[in-house]
């Protein structure tokens, strides 16, 4: 294994300029050209590149969100907020929100659905809800030291008109309660936590496993359909077609996969494609997915 992902590495580490990096978030802009690689099995971590190198959980995040969510919550209660769709529009689209007969963001990864998945988080304030958070990410991480990137946290929080847009539109037709900017910056909050690869890898092996059973096997289930239905932006058919493993990837550049029973897979590329994918981040799942056979639907 380790000597397939170090030829990963290989084959994909000379096009690290390929492409563009997000910059609707500002300080996105500043990551430097990187590629690491990161897969987890039974037996070991086997590592390529930079994996050390931290990065922003960004939409990945979407992931606690929902599992911290789905524990404190029925199942039927979060899914009266929100579907279980692929919306086909683009992660941060108003459009359809707005139409008369739009109850419920479409899905818990766009990010309307995020803010109000967010909203559904219990604690008596939000740093009981973001400790919450932090000590789920601190049990898959396998690590305590979970920290923030104030730069980039700030430079959403400062730039996020889209953001406050989805959600005052989601106040505005009730369907989001509480405090508007207390739950935008819970968001935003989880969005700037840094992670490396191998957070990720973990991530994805947790998934693929529920180590430890922390969380209930249906949660997980739940938010592995959805991965892999909406995980990848407006591309999951797409991904789903051609790789056909559940996958979360965020505008900075982390995709995480989960090879359920098998092992799970963190890559990082900052260069996004149109879709806001990192293109050595498929690239290098594409090719992990030929040699081992990995599809779920094989
Ligand atoms: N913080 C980003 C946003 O809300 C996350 C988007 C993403 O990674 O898809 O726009």
């Amino acid at each position: 294994m380790q000597a397939l992902v170090n030829k990963i590495y290989l084959d994909h580490k000379d096009s690290i300029s390929e492409g563009d990096k997000a910059s609707y978030i500002p300080a996105l802009a500043n990551i430097p050209d990187n590629l690491g690689l990161a897969v987890r099995d039974h037996s070991s971590i086997y590592t390529a590149g930079d994996t050390t190198f931290r990065f922003t959980f960004q939409s990945l995040s979407k992931i606690i969100l929902l599992l911290v969510a789905l524990e404190d919550n029925s199942t039927d209660y979060i899914f009266n907020h929100v579907g279980m769709e692929s919306s086909g529009d683009s992660f941060n689209s108003i459009s359809k929100l707005d139409f008369t007969n739009i109850i419920k963001p479409y899905n818990p990864f766009i990010n309307a659905g995020a803010i109000l998945i967010a909203s559904l988080i219990k604690g008596s304030n939000y740093t009981e809800k973001l400790k919450k958070i932090m000590v789920l990410c601190e049990k898959i991480f396998e690590r305590n030291d979970i920290g923030f990137n104030d730069e980039i946290y700030l430079s959403e929080r400062n730039s996020a008109y889209r953001n406050r847009a989805l959600a005052y539109l989601l106040k505005e037709k009730d369907i989001l309660e509480g405090d508007v900017e207390e739950i935008l910056d819970l968001y935003f909050k989880c969005c700037s936590i840094e992670v490396n690869c191998v957070d990720l890898a973990n991530l994805g092996y947790f998934l693929s496993f529920n180590k430890n059973s922390i969380i209930k096997d249906n949660h997980l289930r739940i938010v592995k359909a959805l991965m892999l239905t909406c995980g990848m932006y407006d591309y999951s058919g797409e991904f789903a077609v051609k790789i056909g493993l559940p996958s979360k990837s965020g505008v900075s550049g982390g995709i995480v996969t989960c090879v359920p029973q098998r092992m799970g897979i963190g890559v990082f590329s900052p260069r996004l494609d149109s879709k806001g994918n990192s293109i050595l981040g498929i690239r290098c799942i594409e090719e992990l997915n030929v040699a081992l056979d990995l599809n779920i639907f094989r």
